[in-house]
């Protein structure tokens, strides 16, 4: 190999995982290099709201009196019996190497990220944002947003919220300064293309390539290299090996059009002999692996993410979208026109403090406690329409004027994406169907099936039931035109499996052994079932650590 640069680590993405990987081997003595494809560091990790569920007795748990070890936080994480109402467990499938490594580092990597500059609000940490982080104790922390401009906006949170709201630019911004200030250089707009290993499937892994501004550029990595890529949310092809209903149209991927979760770290390591590892965790149908939007009229309808006309993401997001405050204000259908479920009802659950009452650690009395209730609003939206085609196929909220009157709507650029396809209006039903034009929706949607709907919806307003998907007393007739079709397709978003690693966040080859100088923690892992930045900052921190000790390739 020709390197062009070189380093003793070498991560690869500057997200939750990548940064603090960075200053962690930068600290213990390594050069470093970060690489991201974007043209700004963070990732999801910026955009999120920076609930970060770190426990096992931290400082702040400490401070207001919650009692928790590390010896807790795993056994919650490991709690074979605690299942969600439809029956999916939360922990059974999680790998006990992994996760006893992230409950013996939870605490310790609150403390260090206080220390490298994270502001946490001053308040006793919660279940605000939380999801499988374990039933015995709070542990969901905020981080203040501080003056940092969100990406979302353009702007710094409202003067009130800069320190008691939480968003992840304040986890990402000090950590950036931190790396810069330690001495990782920073290379963005350098996308990985592959990892350099010393034969096709063994020998030690010596550096990667990168392509930046369409020259490809190689980094050799004498100690290691990380990846640190956030997940394969956004890679259709490689989302379908998990559930093959995950087809183009849910093209609204949480995080995008930010950053998209394109399995090329998986997919490269897997390239060089890697395993996948804990498959399970991403099919589990609890917490966010697939979501509800709760916006309608965009792409982007992802709950906790609004896409402003100030943020220098907004030309690629085109649209605010149109937040739904009441489900009865509009019937969701899908391509052919049908309703399909209750609109009201939510997604998946996942456990969190005190979700199962009278808990007992390991005891089948937990499930034998919870009352089942099943969860089917999205497997319904994905069921489609019997075409013999896989994935659901769009989801539209059809509504009316008088909708967007008791909404406060306002349904015109920006609010709306008419141009890419995502909203349309008519004066009669079936022109409204006849108007709808987008590229996944697979066959014209049948005027007739949308009027029909319609009819039968309003039927359901004046028997006040509906007897078809039980929604609770249907409220308002769609009946004033103009009547309006919005994008209301179910959002990807997490990933819960990915790479096999070790305890060291050491890369596993699909023969069990480890893959010499080959690191991976964050989304791109497997084996731990958890929404977002706490395994993703401790998993940075123990992947830099040993990245950092590991042995000089000569
Ligand atoms: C809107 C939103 C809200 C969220 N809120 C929360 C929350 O409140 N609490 C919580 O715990 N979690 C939250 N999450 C989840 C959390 O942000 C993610 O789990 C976390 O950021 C994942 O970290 P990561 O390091 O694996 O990936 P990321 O943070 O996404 O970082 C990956 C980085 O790798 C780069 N990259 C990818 N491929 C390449 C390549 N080939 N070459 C170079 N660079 C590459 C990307 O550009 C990106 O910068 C939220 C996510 C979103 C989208």
């Amino acid at each position: 190999m020709n390197w062009d640069k070189e380093a003793d680590v070498v991560v690869i993405g500057a997200g939750a995982t990548g940064l603090p990987a960075a200053i962690q081997a930068r600290e213990d003595g390594a050069p470093v290099i970060v690489i991201d494809a974007n043209w700004d560091v963070g990732g999801h990790a910026i955009l999120s709201g920076g609930n970060v569920p770190l426990g096992g007795g931290t400082s702040a748990q400490k401070k207001h009196g919650i009692v928790d070890s590390p010896d807790l936080l795993f056994s919650d994480l490991t709690d074979w019996s605690v299942v969600e109402s439809n029956g999916f467990p939360d922990y059974r499938y999680n790998d006990r190497e992994i996760i006893r490594a992230f409950a013996d580092q939870s605490a310790p990597t609150y403390e260090w990220l206080v220390a490298h500059g994270v502001v946490f609000g001053d308040r006793s940490p919660d279940n605000r944002g939380a999801g499988a982080t374990g039933n015995s104790a709070l542990r969901e922390n905020h981080v203040a947003p501080m003056d940092w401009p969100l990406m979302q906006t353009g702007k710094p949170a409202a003067p009130e919220m800069r320190t008691m709201g939480s968003s992840g630019v304040g986890l990402i911004r000090p950590l950036e300064a931190a790396a810069r200030k330690a001495g990782v250089q920073i290379l963005l707009q350098h996308r990985m293309t592959s990892l350099v290993r010393e034969n096709p499937t063994a020998g030690r892994v010596l550096g990667i390539s990168a392509s930046n501004e369409g020259k490809t550029v190689s980094i050799r990595a004498r100690k290691g290299v990380i990846i640190a890529t956030g997940g394969h949310a956004s890679n259709v092809n490689f989302r379908r090996m998990f559930d093959p209903r995950l087809t183009e149209e849910y093209c609204g991927v949480a995080g995008e059009p930010y950053t998209s979760q394109d399995a090329s770290g998986e997919i490269a390591a897997m390239a060089i002999g890697a395993s996948l590892w804990g498959l399970f965790n991403q099919t589990g149908e609890f917490g966010s692996g697939i979501t509800k939007p709760n916006k309608v009229g965009t792409q982007y309808g992802y709950v906790n993410l609004t896409w402003l006309p100030s943020s220098p993401v907004f030309p690629r997001a085109r649209a605010i979208g149109l937040p739904v405050r009441d489900w009865q204000d509009l019937i969701l259908v899908n391509q052919a026109g049908v309703r399909f479920y209750d609109e009201t009802k939510g997604q998946f659950t996942s456990n969190r403090y005190n979700g199962v009452s009278n808990y007992v650690p390991g005891s089948y009395l937990n499930a034998a406690n919870i009352k089942y209730a099943p969860a089917n609003f999205l497997n319904a939206a994905l069921a489609g329409t019997g075409d013999g085609t896989n994935g659901g196929g769009p989801i539209w909220a059809i509504f009316d004027h008088e909708a967007v009157i008791r909404e406060g709507w306002t349904v015109a650029p920006p609010h709306v994406d008419r141009e890419a396809g995502f909203f349309f209006s008519g004066d009669t039903i079936a022109e409204l169907a006849r108007n709808i034009v987008n590229k996944y929706q697979r066959k014209p949607m049948p005027a007739a099936a949308l009027e029909q709907t319609v009819a039968k919806y309003n039927s359901y307003v004046d028997a006040g039931k509906d007897p078809d998907f039980g929604k609770p007393g249907p409220q308002y007739k769609i009946q004033t035109p103009p009547f309006y079709a919005g994008w209301a397709t179910p959002v990807p978003h997490d990933t819960r499996a990915g790479l096999r690693i070790n305890a060291k966040c050491e890369v596993i080859d699909l023969n069990g052994n480890v893959i010499p100088g080959l690191y991976c923690g964050g989304e791109s892992a497997g084996g731990f079932s958890q929404h977002g930045l706490a395994r993703c900052t401790v998993q940075g921190r123990i992947a830099g650590k040993n990245a950092a000790r590991a042995e000089s390739e000569r």
